[in-house]
């Protein structure tokens, strides 16, 4: 059985041996942190993106959900800041050639260092961020005699800012000057939603405070992209921009980081796995700022983002459009009077498909090994996910593939099959298909066999306890929806 180091490469193995995530254009040698999910991860993945939309939308009245486009006007990301500054301090190793991002070339050193050195690290790494002092970011990495992986040499370059949007050519129409044509992959699907806050306001009569959800693809030219899933170039945002009047963002914030981390323990995250940890440099749009952060098996890390983003991406439309984005508000104040016109404040929840994916297979995994009756020892490799995100709830397993037991398995799967993802098979010793299910993440197994019919009863047999019991054929489907709801 693996120890803790190497039992993360071998969840990564596993998911791709069970159809979860395969590198992508494996088939050329791959491209580099860029993944596709197999037939159990895109439904895994499409169980809990259908978790959050119904979380957002369906259980609050004052949120709805939107599906804008990835190509944008260039002009939102020219407003929006991205243009200018979105980017992350870099430093290259001048003999490898090998390209870091300053935070995590400090960080990683940090983590090789004792308690109280680490935290002064990190600490001085903070203020030197939050100065955007880069000169003492570099003299911190030769102080601290932080070498390159590859070259192991301290031989660095200055440190540089580097833009993180993907640009692309939009349309066959040749200008005279290419930058007309450029436009940019979105970094991040929050812009969708400010430039479609007058069209949904207006249609849906929407009153303050309410709240616009997004799901969506977003692309970010990470320069260290690694840890699996962690930090893809392409990846999934869930986000929900949440507009109030001004004054009362801190009200919301702080509702927002409550509820975003009891949802995730909703779905299963145990609590002690997850912290807030409040940033010390903020964006140029936020008033406040943390991270739900997770503990990953490479360490604690943002999962989720909470950000009180102010009125600044509305404000900065409103300039560049030429544009009134504003709300009229006819709630009547202390004093009695109307709010009247204003710019909504935002609170936004941003968190990544991804690395929720990342967090649900990481706490699901196991390696298990136990004495049986007889002494012998026995093991298998387990995915215990949460029933109700599995993305296969129930295997129906014929004993053999005669007599008439696939027609009543046939039956039960036609049954069920309306209500929830099931999976049929009839090969195999049925040791060894419980052991399949088991490590593809099936909770539920049901057995018929020749008892069945005789007194129309089967075995259900429950992956996380390994148990067995008999039900009636006709309670099978009942059950599974209980267990799964
Ligand atoms: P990090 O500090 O890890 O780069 P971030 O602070 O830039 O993340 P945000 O811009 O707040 O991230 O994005 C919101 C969420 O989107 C993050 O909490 C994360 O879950 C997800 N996310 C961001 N970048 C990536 C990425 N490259 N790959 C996968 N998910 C990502």
């Amino acid at each position: 059985m693996a120890n803790d180091t190497n039992l993360f490469q071998n969840l990564i193995s596993h998911c791709k041996e069970y159809g979860y995530i395969f590198q992508s254009s494996e088939l050329y040698d791959g491209l580099s942190a860029v993944y596709d999910y197999g037939q159990n991860g895109a439904q895994l993945k499409k169980n809990l993106r259908d978790e959050w939309w119904k979380s957002m939308t369906q259980m609050h009245e004052n949120i709805v959900g939107i599906d804008a486009a990835i190509f944008m006007h260039p002009t939102v990301w020219k407003a929006s800041g991205h243009v200018d500054n979105f980017s992350d301090p870099m430093i290259d190793n001048k003999d490898s050639k090998k390209r870091y991002r300053v935070d995590h070339l400090i960080e990683a050193h940090a983590e090789t260092l004792a308690g109280p050195e680490k935290d002064a690290l990190l600490q001085q790494l903070d203020q030197l961020l939050a100065k955007d002092d880069y000169a003492g970011l570099k003299k911190l990495i030769e102080e601290q005699r932080i070498t390159c992986t590859v070259s192991k040499t301290c031989n660095w370059t200055d440190v540089r800012q580097f833009n993180l949007m993907f640009k692309t050519e939009f349309g066959a129409v040749a200008s005279e000057n290419p930058e007309d044509n450029i436009v940019y992959l979105r970094p991040e699907t929050a812009q969708g939603i400010f430039v479609n806050f007058l069209n949904v306001q207006k249609t849906g009569r929407m009153k303050i405070p309410f709240g616009i959800a997004q799901t969506g693809k977003a692309f970010r030219n990470e320069i260290v992209a690694r840890q699996f899933i962690f930090r893809m170039r392409e990846f999934e945002q869930m986000e929900m921009q949440f507009f109030v009047r001004p004054g009362t963002q801190m009200e919301w914030y702080n509702y927002w980081k409550e509820t975003r981390k009891k949802w995730h323990e909703s779905i299963g995250i145990p609590s002690e796995k997850l912290r807030y940890h409040n940033h010390i440099k903020l964006a140029h749009y936020a008033d406040a700022a943390l991270d739900i952060e997770f503990e990953f098996p490479f360490g604690w890390k943002e999962l989720e983002g909470i950000h009180s983003r102010t009125d600044f991406d509305l404000s900065q439309h409103a300039k560049y459009s030429r544009k009134k984005i504003q709300y009229f508000d006819n709630d009547l104040d202390e004093q009695g009077k109307p709010y009247g016109n204003y710019t909504p404040f935002v609170v936004e929840t941003s968190v990544g498909l991804d690395r929720l994916f990342l967090t649900i297979l990481s706490l699901s995994y196991a390696e298990e090994t136990w004495t049986k009756e007889d002494g012998t020892e026995d093991s298998r490799v387990v995915l215990k996910i949460p029933a109700k995100l599995a993305p296969t709830k129930l295997a129906i397993l014929p004993l053999v593939k005669k007599d008439g037991l696939p027609e009543i398995a046939r039956a039960l799967m036609d049954d069920c099959k309306g209500s929830f993802m099931c999976f049929y098979e009839e090969k195999d010793a049925i040791g060894k298909r419980y052991r399949r299910m088991d490590a593809v993440g099936t909770p539920f197994c049901v057995t018929i066999d020749h008892q069945t019919k005789e007194d129309n009863a089967v075995t259900i047999r429950y992956r996380d306890s390994m148990l067995q019991e008999r039900i009636p054929i006709s309670e099978v489907k009942k059950k599974i929806l209980e267990l799964i709801s």
